[in-house]
């Protein structure tokens, strides 16, 4: 046989599967829709900001040019924080790519305002709830009542992104963050059980502090930066590409027997009591 032919058999991790990715147009989201699109899944790219979702959109076509590349991806704008979008973008979905195997809840924020239980403001814990716990919900709901229509395979994978700080707390407060991935949390697992026997596997992907425009912005000083580094084993954030492998994992057939789970890619934090010198 020859090394050609090998190559041609050579199957993506996500053949023949459409993914929808939310917070698609930066950080591990737009890492992922570059990796899910390499190993054959056709994607959805979902953002607010609809031109950064356009942009990993070029990215993808550039990587996997057209002869190489028969797979779609296309640019969706989308808040998810607001229901009727979410439908529309799953209804879109379906009515273009004819299903839903993957759903990656994964948009978010780190609002600069959101602080100790006692000084956040109200609207400072709505906004980050909407976005966060509505917006996954959502994200669920709409995706479960598509992947239940799935045939061949049956079900799907849902991944929604929570954080460590929905495992552990922190003396550098945010509380409206923290609560909203707790739930997060909380939430998947529920689902994961609700709808195991429908093959609807789903699983919360809880990263580390990682080196993103969403934490860099926020950590804008040396100083908060080394006030989060002490605590990290490896010494270093993470990178979003590391979150995006997890998230492949999580998304492709290989993860077959793994639901329900919250999904660390933290670098060892959450298992740390004293860091290495
Ligand atoms: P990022 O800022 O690089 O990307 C977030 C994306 O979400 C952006 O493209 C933004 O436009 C989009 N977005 C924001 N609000 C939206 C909305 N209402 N509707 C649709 N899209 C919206 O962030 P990231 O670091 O890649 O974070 C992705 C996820 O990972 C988030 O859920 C975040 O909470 C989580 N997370 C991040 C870290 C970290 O250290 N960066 C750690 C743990 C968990």
């Amino acid at each position: 046989m020859s090394i050609s032919s090998v190559i041609k058999d050579i199957k993506g991790r996500l053949d023949g599967k459409v993914a929808i990715i939310t917070g698609a147009g930066s950080g591990i989201g737009f890492e992922s829709a570059v990796l899910f699109a390499r190993e054959g899944a056709d994607i959805i790219a979902a953002d607010v900001n609809l031109k950064s979702a356009e942009a990993v959109v070029e990215r993808i076509k550039e990587k996997f040019p057209l002869k190489s590349f028969n797979r779609r991806a296309v640019a969706y704008k989308v808040d998810v924080s607001k229901e009727e979008e979410v439908k529309k973008l799953v209804e879109f979905t379906l009515k273009e790519f004819g299903k839903l195997n993957i759903m990656f809840n994964n948009a978010g924020i780190m609002h600069p305002h959101d602080d100790n239980c006692l000084n956040t403001d109200e609207k400072v814990w709505d906004l980050t709830m909407n976005i966060f716990l509505k917006g996954v919900w959502y994200g669920c709901k709409y995706a479960i009542e598509a992947m239940r229509k799935n045939n061949n395979p049956k079900g799907g994978s849902i991944i929604n992104t929570a954080s460590f700080v929905g495992l552990m707390g922190a003396a550098t407060p945010q509380i409206a963050y923290t609560a909203s991935k707790g739930a997060v949390i909380a939430l998947s697992r529920e689902l994961a059980v609700t709808h195991a026997r429908e093959c609807i596997r789903v699983n919360s992907l809880c990263p580390g502090p990682l080196h993103t425009p969403l934490l860099m912005d926020f950590l804008n000083t040396d100083e908060k930066k080394n006030r989060r580094l002490v605590h990290l084993p490896m010494g270093r954030f993470g990178e979003p590409i590391e979150q995006a492998q997890a998230a492949l994992f999580l998304a492709s057939d290989e993860s077959s027997y793994v639901t329900g789970t919250e999904f660390k890619v933290d670098g060892g934090l959450t298992a740390a009591y004293v860091t290495p010198e």
